[in-house]
C-alpha cells in the first residue's frame, strides 16, 4: 500500500467521478490502482466503467448480515480494480457507513494507490468517512469563486481529521474563464498545488454516455491529455500497509459534523 486518496468537493457535478476514473486510469500504468465509488448516496461510478448490472457492489459489504466477501465487489476494468456502488436507496438507507472503514482496510491491503470516489455534501456520516479515512485529497473544482470557496471548506473540514490537501484539479475549464489568476490564488490558499486545469470536454460527455472512463474512451482528447498530466503531478507516498489498515480500522467516526 502506498497512499488512500479522497477525491473530493463541496458540491455535486463537479466531475469527481470522471477525475477519480482518470487519476486512477493514468496511476495505473506506475501502480496497482483500487478505485471505490464511496458516494454511497449518490453513486455514479458503476455508470461510467460500464457496471450499470454488477451482481454484488459496496452496498451489499456496508449492509450488516449480507456476509458478502469483499473481493465478489471488486471488479478488473480499464486496468484497475474498480469497486461500484449501487443506486438503490434502500440498500443505502440499510447499509451502515462505518463499515466502509473495515473495507477500506481489507482492501489496502491489496492495492498501491486507493482512489476513493467520495460525497459532495459535508453534512453526514456517510458524506465525511472518505475524508476522515484517506491520508490525503484531491478537491476537484470548478473555476468559479463559490467552488473555490466549497473548496475551502473541504480541505479545512479534511484538515480537522488530520488530512491533508495532496492537491487541487479544476474541471471544465473554458478559455474565458481567466484560470492563470484563479489558480494563483488556489495556490495560495490550498495545502496542495493546482494538478491539473482539464478544460471543458464534449469527450468527457460522451464517455459518460458510452459507459467507459475519458481515458479509455478518447485517450487524446485534451481532457484526458491534462488527466495524465496531472497525475504525474500527484507525488504519491509511501506507507505501510499495516499501518494504514490499522488507521482505518481504528479511525473514529464523527458523530455530527
Ligand atoms: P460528480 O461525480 O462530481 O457528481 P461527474 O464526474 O459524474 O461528477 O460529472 C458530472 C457530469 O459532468 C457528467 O455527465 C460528466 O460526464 C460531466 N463532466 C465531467 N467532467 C467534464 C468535463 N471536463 N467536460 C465536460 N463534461 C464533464
Ligand atoms: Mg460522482
Amino acid at each position: 500500500m502506498v497512499e488512500a486518496f479522497a477525491v473530493a468537493s463541496g458540491k455535486g457535478g463537479t466531475g469527481k467521478t470522471t477525475s477519480t476514473l482518470a487519476l486512477g486510469m493514468a496511476l495505473a500504468d506506475r501502480y496497482d490502482v483500487t478505485v471505490v465509488d464511496a458516494d454511497t448516496g449518490m453513486a455514479n461510478l458503476l455508470f461510467h466503467t460500464g457496471l450499470d448490472d454488477a451482481a454484488v457492489t459496496l452496498h451489499d459489504l456496508l449492509i450488516e448480515g449480507e456476509g458478502t466477501a469483499v473481493d465478489d465487489a471488486v471488479y478488473d476494468r480499464f486496468g484497475m480494480k474498480v469497486v461500484p456502488c449501487g443506486t438503490s436507496l434502500a440498500a443505502f438507507r440499510e447499509a451502515d457507513p462505518e463499515r466502509l472503514r473495515d473495507v477500506v482496510a481489507t482492501l489496502a491491503a491489496d492495492t498501491d494507490v486507493l482512489l476513493l470516489d467520495s460525497p459532495a455534501a459535508l453534512g453526514s456520516k456517510s458524506a465525511v468517512l472518505p475524508v476522515v479515512l484517506a491520508d490525503r485529497t484531491v478537491i476537484v473544482l470548478q473555476p468559479t469563486v463559490p467552488s473555490l470557496s466549497d473548496g475551502l471548506k473541504v480541505q479545512e473540514y479534511a484538515r480537522s481529521y488530520g488530512t491533508e490537501t495532496a492537491g487541487t484539479l479544476f474541471n471544465r475549464v473554458r478559455d474565458d474563464d481567466g484560470i492563470d489568476r484563479v489558480t494563483d490564488r488556489a495556490d495560495r490558499y490550498f495545502g496542495g498545488e493546482t494538478l491539473g486545469v482539464i478544460p471543458e470536454s464534449d469527450a468527457a460527455r460522451a464517455a459518460r454516455q458510452a459507459g467507459e472512463p475519458l481515458l479509455a474512451h478518447a485517450p487524446d482528447d485534451p481532457a484526458s491529455r491534462a488527466f495524465r498530466e496531472a497525475a504525474n503531478r500527484l507525488d504519491v507516498r509511501d506507507g505501510a500497509s499495516e499501518a494504514v489498515a490499522d488507521r482505518f480500522r481504528s479511525a473514529v467516526v464523527p458523530d455530527e459534523v
